[in-house]
């Protein structure tokens, strides 16, 4: 059985999703998620691209031990040495550097000879394996590359030290068996192949990330590229989980398996979905919340006869638990303790009584207190806001079919103390955003509104997601509570925190800049 390595790329080209701006908490959440799923490698940013990107991949790179971390370098000294300052702490430092090499990228974007890239490519490798003991190199957009160039070029590139060759299709243009093509004839016709581990990259835009996932791996793959829930650049990257889980239950077909510990799937999927804000279909492959239900009757009948009848693979493979109540609300807090911890709780002991206190506070409102709903409220105070500029204080709506809806909002801001405001709106939500709007400085622009609840059932936890645009930035935040008025108020003061401390934080980079 080969053993494929899992180089997800989550917290880099998932990262660059339309819409999607995760913070350095949160950041670093996923990444201690991923390192509990056991990725072989994480790719935890692009260091040069700005200081934030080098600050997650350093504290990520100085957190994580169990997985690789490695950061994306274009093929220039300046970016590798970044790379190397933001990575030379980390168990097995790694590099990503790249270099286009089909027809059109080399003509109209590079405008450099084919002799030219082969150069800076081998250049670049020989800079970067002077300090990483590990360097991967890609081949942008790999899959519209003439072969015997890239032939040419990965050969002198292992040969410059390269330990990685990834071969990207960039676009999500090519087909499982020319993918298919491209890695058997790389396997035999570069001499040095076997010094090297070769990689794919897939995007979905045709919708066949995954199959062609598959078949570079059934073609001499030995690690696949992928994100949690497919997330990534226009339709997204191959999804993690879908190989993972292809993989071992069809590992008589693919003769291959990964090391993951496919348990944590679930988990990482939601806890990706929450701090992105990108929703799962309900259809999605493995991790959609209809991907284990039954729904004709002759189905449901063999299911209760035989699992095996129409249930290729368990819920409980990928961490799907059956959502069985696990606290009430006379639990103790040594037990919820416990519960959390195993949850992947490590955070500090202000954390804990937040946590336990927003426990109790849901457990007298909810006869069931699930694993999925600690989960949102972990995830609700580990990963706010480093500075929470406004908090909600109190929040009372008047709504009526035949009233104008009216929201009072009480917020403590801890410069200033507790401010009050009341405005109306066409609807409740509306006035709430009415009335923030009103205390916090300047027009905020409401782009995008969600909502969902946890679980479902009548007592369950909403979640709403908010995108807005304030102080001409676009900012998204989430907010987690028992009722969908207050959770819609937390995600917009979410959004509004958020965008205020990407401001400090730019303002006091500009300062260090011009010092
Ligand atoms: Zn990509």
């Amino acid at each position: 059985m080969r053993k494929i390595n899992v180089f997800d790329t989550t917290l880099r080209d998932g990262e660059q999703s339309a819409g999607v701006n995760l913070n350095f908490e949160e950041k670093l959440e996923i990444a201690k998620q991923l390192e509990r799923l056991g990725v072989d490698v994480m790719e935890a940013g692009f260091p040069a691209s700005s200081q934030g990107d080098f600050r997650s991949v350093q504290a990520i790179a100085n957190t994580v031990k169990g997985s690789s971390v490695t950061g994306l370098a274009r093929s220039v000294t300046n970016d590798i040495d970044v790379a190397w300052e933001a990575l030379k702490n980390s168990a097995e430092p790694r590099i990503h550097v790249f270099l286009a090499t089909s027809p059109i990228h080399m003509t109209y974007k590079l405008r450099m000879t084919p002799d030219e890239v082969v150069r800076t490519a081998v250049e670049s490798v020989k800079y970067a394996k002077a300090k990483f003991p590990q360097v991967q190199w890609s081949a942008e957009d790999a899959s519209r590359s003439e072969l015997p160039f890239l032939a040419t070029i990965i050969e002198a590139v292992i040969d410059a030290g390269a330990t990685v060759i990834n071969l990207p299709d960039t676009v999500g243009y090519t087909t499982p068996h020319e993918i298919g093509n491209m890695f058997r004839y790389l396997t035999e016709n570069v001499p040095n192949i076997d010094r090297a581990i070769l990689s794919t990259h897939n995007h979905d835009d045709l919708g066949m990330a995954v199959a062609n996932s598959l078949a570079a791996i059934q073609n001499g793959a030995g690690q696949v590229e992928c994100t949690m829930n497919g997330i990534g650049e226009r339709a997204g990257n191959a999804s993690l989980e879908e190989i993972a889980v292809a993989l071992n239950i069809r590992k008589d077909h693919y003769q291959a398996d990964t090391g993951l510990t496919l348990k944590e799937i679930k988990r990482s999927s939601s806890l990706v979905s929450k701090l992105t804000g990108m929703i799962v279909p309900s259809n999605k492959a493995v991790v959609g919340a209809n991907a284990f239900a039954h729904e004709s009757g002759i189905h449901q009948d063999g299911v209760l006869k035989n699992k095996e009848t129409y249930e290729i693979f368990t819920p409980e493979l990928v961490g799907v638990s059956s959502n069985r109540m696990v606290l009430g609300k006379h639990s103790g807090r040594h037990a919820f303790k416990e519960k959390i911890v195993e949850l992947g709780f490590n955070g500090t002991e202000d954390q804990l009584q937040t946590i336990f206190k927003a426990f109790k506070d849901l457990a007298d409102k909810k006869k069931d207190v699930t694993e999925d709903d600690l989960f949102a409220l972990m995830t609700e105070a580990t990963v706010g806001e480093a500075v929470a500029h406004y908090e909600l204080e109190a929040l009372q709506v008047n709504y009526g079919t035949n009233n104008i809806p009216t929201a009072t909002i009480t917020l403590n801001v801890p410069s200033e103390g507790t401010i009050q405001e009341a405005a109306t709106g066409s609807g409740s939500v509306e006035a709430i955003y009415n009335t923030l709007e009103r205390m916090i400085d300047g027009p905020v622009i409401l782009e995008d509104y969600r909502i969902q609840s946890i679980n479902g059932g009548r007592d369950a936890l909403a979640e709403v997601f908010v995108k807005i645009q304030y102080d001409g930035v676009e900012s998204t935040g989430r907010g987690t509570a028992h009722d969908v008025l207050e959770a819609s108020a937390k995600a917009y003061i979410h959004a509004i925190n958020r965008t205020i401390n990407r401001r400090a934080y730019n303002a006091e980079r500009m300062k260090q800049l011009n010092a």
